[in-house]
């Protein structure tokens, strides 16, 4: 018989009597967990929360000619629990008694998992919306309420999604004005990716789409759209996404950073095999490295012809070391050709990753203008801005070395004085520029028969220093009267020559260069007094 082995709890009941159990199935027995003579000795009222209060409205159902009406209630069980229900009740003559059948659906089950659901939505921290195929909302999470430009989901669940997409959705005659038109060019309505999947039933994962705030404001959206089904097939959509801004905006802050900076962000990567890799360049990359816009910039054939194998093996070590310290990596990069070169400062913060790779994110400078300044203030410290050679202070330091080579390994060195003759006449006779033009020649002269070891400097107003290391006093003898001669055979533009005198000597065992000096002076006096354009040694 369908009452006892029904499936379902089956309770009957006589409205007539109080609302007395008149009998009740195995199965009810079971969910209430009264046997059945227990629960024929109750009534409807000591499992119905609401008590007897519950009595008019069988009165009322009984009344009727037929047919279950669900409803829902709270019924205690033996233990003390209480259950959510749906009761279908109709009324049946049963032996010229009408009584009421009430079937029990457990409902407690279901309620508890869409209370779940109903916080799982509450609680997560993206935007969740549910839209039928019209593009209704059927539901909205507080997230998507605040996103949205709203403070309650009410005043949301009678709305269309239509009202916040940048772009059309199918039924745009069905839409607020504001939606049709915004965003869908050229023509042929485009269908949001919302209601493709509608369409399609494929669910749409991290699109990047722009939504629209209650007071009209675009925000940038990440949103994953999956169908809704039952049944008869797809119902509606429901769409989760995330509001960019903030992202955005810290994105935006970055690049402007990135912008401002007078180099390039970069980000490389050693790994542990030795291999040095760009992960990542800032566009003003392309301008310090000379290369065309379109160029990829972490691409390894771009970047490793721009230095030298032992520029890259220096690069590697310096990094090395800072990943292992754990100190901030600072290091210049020389790139390009001689004719080209550019100097770049790069710092570097060091990270390792789980796997080894050490990992730094950076700045490159370009220092070129600075590494030139920095030449030319060096050269002009060491030298003579008229004549080009050395000046005396360059030179000293070159003397004080030579001593030092002498004094530690016996080395030889020779020094001589070189001294223009009667060179107040000549100024005198020609004029200071001649005289200015008389130096360089003499300069130049010399500096072109002289080996790349040897240096020479201008000594004071028309006297030259030369210093000879490795040379024994025999042979620069006649280096030094070779020089002599090379001067007096030039024929200057005034077309008057010029001559020199000179004297020299080499280092003594124990001798300072001070004492070195006064002996060539003096052998430079002899010569003058000998009737110059001659070499005296010491
Ligand atoms: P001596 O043969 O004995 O060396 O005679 P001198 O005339 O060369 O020697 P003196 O020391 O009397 O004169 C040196 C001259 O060199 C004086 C100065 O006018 C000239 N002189 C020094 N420095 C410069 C310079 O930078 N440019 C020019 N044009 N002349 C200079
Ligand atoms: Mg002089
Ligand atoms: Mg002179």
């Amino acid at each position: 018989m369908l009452f006892a082995n029904n499936a379902a709890p089956i309770l009957l009941i006589d409205p007539g009597r109080d609302g007395a159990i008149v009998d009740a199935n195995p199965k009810a027995a079971a969910f209430y967990g009264h046997s059945r003579e227990k629960l024929r000795s109750l009534h409807v009222w000591d499992i119905n929360a609401l008590g007897r209060s519950i009595l008019p409205a069988m009165r009322e159902i009984a009344s009727w000619e037929g047919g279950h009406y669900p409803q829902r209630f709270h019924h205690r069980l033996a233990d003390g629990s209480v259950r959510d229900v749906q009761v279908y009740a109709g009324p049946i003559l049963l032996a010229g008694r009408k009584l009421l059948l009430c079937i029990i659906h457990d409902l407690t089950a279901v309620i508890e998992a869409e209370q779940f659901n109903r916080l799982l939505l509450e609680n997560v921290q993206v935007g969740v919306c549910g839209i039928d195929r019209a593009g209704n909302f059927t539901f909205v999470n507080p997230v998507a309420v605040r996103a949205l430009g709203f403070r309650h989901e009410s005043e949301l669940t009678r709305g269309h999604i239509g009202c916040f997409l940048t772009y059309s959705s199918p039924a745009p005659t069905d839409l607020p004005p504001d939606s049709r038109t915004a965003g869908s060019e050229g023509g042929a309505a485009a269908l949001h990716p919302i209601f493709q999947v509608a369409e399609t039933g494929q669910t749409a994962r991290d699109i990047d789409a722009t939504f629209l705030r209650s007071d009209g404001t675009p925000f940038p959206v990440r949103l994953t759209a999956s169908p809704i089904r039952n049944h008869s097939g797809i119902v509606g959509v429901v769409v989760s996404f995330s509001d960019l801004t903030a992202e955005r905006e810290q994105e935006a802050q970055a690049s402007d950073l990135a912008n401002a900076l007078p180099g390039a962000i970069f980000q490389a990567e050693l790994h542990p095999d030795g291999a040095l890799r760009a992960g990542y360049f800032s566009s003003a990359a392309t301008e310090l490295f000379g290369l065309t816009p379109e160029s990829e910039l972490t691409a390894p054939s771009i970047l490793i012809p721009l230095m030298s194998l032992k520029g890259w093996a220096r690069i590697r070590r310096s990094l090395r070391r800072a990943g292992r310290d754990g100190k901030v990596w600072e290091g210049e990069l020389e790139i390009g050709p001689a004719d080209s070169r550019r100097w770049l400062l790069g710092r570097a913060q060091p990270r390792r990753r789980a796997d080894g790779t050490l990992v730094f994110n950076g700045v490159l400078l370009d220092i070129t203008e600075r590494k030139i300044l920095e030449a030319e203030l060096q050269r002009a410290a060491m030298h003579d801005p008229l004549t080009g050679a050395w000046n005396r202070r360059r030179f000293q330091q070159a003397l004080a070395e030579a001593e030092a080579r002498a004094e530690r390994y016996g080395r030889p060195y020779v020094l001589a004085l070189i001294d223009i003759d009667h060179f107040k006449r000549f100024n005198d006779t020609h004029g200071h520029q001649a005289g200015d033009d008389a130096l360089r020649l003499v300069a130049g002269t010399l500096s072109a028969r002289l080996r790349r070891s040897d240096a020479l400097a201008r000594w004071g107003g028309e006297e030259f220093a030369l210093l000879l290391p490795e040379t024994e006093l025999a042979a620069a003898g006649q280096v030094l009267e070779n020089l002599r001669q090379a001067v007096a055979s030039q024929q200057m533009e005034c077309g008057s020559s010029i001559t020199v005198s000179i004297g020299a000597g080499q280092c003594r065992a124990g001798e300072d260069t001070y004492g070195l000096l006064q002996r060539v002076d003096a052998a430079l006096y002899r010569a003058k007094d000998a009737g110059r354009n001659r070499v005296e040694l010491a």
